[in-house]
């Protein structure tokens, strides 16, 4: 007899994926989820870990453990490569892997517009490997900055540049100035803090351009009251590794760039080229379901459901994520059981980011705030969305220790960073 349950497969346990796979839970269909990693990866805090305040382990969580218990599911841990559409086939680097259903839920990646020059040169931040990379290299270049031989190299190793004046960038830029202003007099008395600059470069007129024009202000008055020397209006020319070169001949001199600005789709090969638009996303209509296909949906980052209200697709922010997987278990049930689907609706929760110790922007609708209770409702929402109690709790440990003792406690060399041979230029790790 036929096996009449339906196999879902999910590439990607991030947070889409996750959501989705949770809700499929006591149903009657199989479920797997396929991700390159074997946890899911909170990215929020990724430049926590980056600039040495939470160790790497607080914001990953293993994906076997969330699904303790549930019958229904599996795991493998592969890089999918190529979705073979005719024979609902997923080619995998454990080999073929057969599908009744297919999601992609891959998320997004960093976008460096082409520049590979910029992509070889500049540090991206878009996975816990690559927090880790960065960790690694502000640190071993302020060691190298004690040794630099001439004034020159000694600069650019202590200018330290953000480029992209979004949430990441803006909280990125913070944490360097907090480090600078908090930790290196103690750790590097050596160091002349003078000679140490921040710098955060954006392209288009203001910071946090997706939110309000008090928050945008105000992230800008936070960062410059810190230290940091922000460049709106800028736009990157070039990067080889040694000069930053900016709009209308600025230059500068510096060993660390941090690409924080843009990112698109991690599409996976095989899809028709017609369901790719703008940004690498794949275009999907209202239930999730990419066009042109009747059993493969996307969700997240990767998705692009536009409609006359959204032209540009939903943000690509965790919250949007988690909706579309939350709908989508409900419509592939309706789906099996015959029954109609309903369109997704994407509830706006707001909009913060974090720009240091007391200063952070909240925006939810018409309710804007800025400053120490921003900071706190910051705090207050990343920990109770972080995966696991142990984690909230680390955290929460981590935040309160730092914040009374001014320090940042994992400022660790574990895995020295060394620059990749030029012909493997993929930062995708
Ligand atoms: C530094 C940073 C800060 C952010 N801050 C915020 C914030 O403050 N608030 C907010 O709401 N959003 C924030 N975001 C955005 C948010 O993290 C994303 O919108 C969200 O993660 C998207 O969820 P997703 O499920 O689509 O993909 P993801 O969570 O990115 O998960 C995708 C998963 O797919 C896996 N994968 C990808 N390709 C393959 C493949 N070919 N084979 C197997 N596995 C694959 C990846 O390993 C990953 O686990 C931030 C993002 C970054 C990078």
């Amino acid at each position: 007899m036929e096996n009449s349950r339906k196999k879902i497969v999910i590439v990607g346990g991030g947070f889409g994926g996750i959501e989705l796979a949770k809700k499929l839970k006591n149903t009657n269909v199989d479920v797997l989820i396929l991700d390159k990693h074997n946890y899911h990866t909170f990215q929020p805090l990724l430049y926590q870990v980056a600039t040495g305040g939470l160790e790497a382990d607080s914001i990953a969580f293993p994906i076997r453990k969330i699904f303790k218990g549930q019958k229904n599911f599996k795991f493998r841990v592969t890089e999918v490569q190529k979705i073979d559409t005719e024979k609902n086939r997923l080619n995998t680097t454990i080999g073929n892997i057969d599908y009744d259903y297919l999601v992609i839920a891959t998320g997004s990646t960093s976008n460096f517009f082409g520049q590979s020059e910029i992509e070889y040169n500049a540090m991206p931040m878009k996975s816990i490997p690559e927090a880790l990379n960065l960790r690694s290299m502000i640190l071993q270049n302020l060691e190298a900055a004690l040794i630099a031989e001439t004034p020159e190299q000694e600069a650019a190793l202590l200018n330290f540049v953000v480029v992209g004046g979004g949430p990441t960038g803006v909280e990125t830029a913070g944490a360097i100035a907090e480090l600078k202003k908090h930790v290196l007099r103690n750790d590097y008395p050596e160091l002349d803090l003078k000679k140490v600059n921040i710098y955060l470069v954006e392209g288009s007129p203001a910071l946090l351009s997706a939110m309000s024009v008090q928050a945008q202000e105000k992230s800008r008055q936070f960062l410059e009251e810190m230290g940091v020397t922000v460049y709106t209006e800028t736009r990157v020319q070039s990067y080889d590794g040694k000069t930053l070169v900016l709009g209308e001949g600025k230059q500068i001199h510096s060993s660390t760039v941090i690409w924080s600005a843009g990112v698109k789709g991690a599409i996976i090969e095989g899809l028709n080229p017609d369901a790719i638009v703008r940004g690498n996303r794949i275009k999907v209509d209202v239930t999730n379901k990419v066009e042109g296909y009747e059993n493969i949906f996307a969700i997240g980052d990767v998705a692009a459901m536009i409609t006359d209200q959204t032209p540009n697709g939903h943000p690509g922010v965790a919250p949007a994520a988690i909706q579309q997987g939350k709908q989508l278990a409900q419509n592939l049930l309706a789906i099996l059981e015959n029954k109609p689907t309903k369109a997704f609706e994407y509830f706006d929760k707001g909009s913060m980011a974090t720009v240091g110790r007391n200063r952070a922007v909240v925006d939810i609708k018409k309710v804007r705030f800025q400053g120490v209770f921003a900071w706190f409702a910051w705090m207050f929402v990343h920990l109770m969305t972080l995966v696991g109690f142990r984690n909230k709790l680390v955290v929460f440990v981590n935040w309160v220790w730092s914040y009374f003792s001014y320090d940042r406690g994992t400022r660790l060399i574990i895995r020295p960073y060394k620059k990749k041979n030029l012909e493997n230029t993929s930062n995708d790790i």
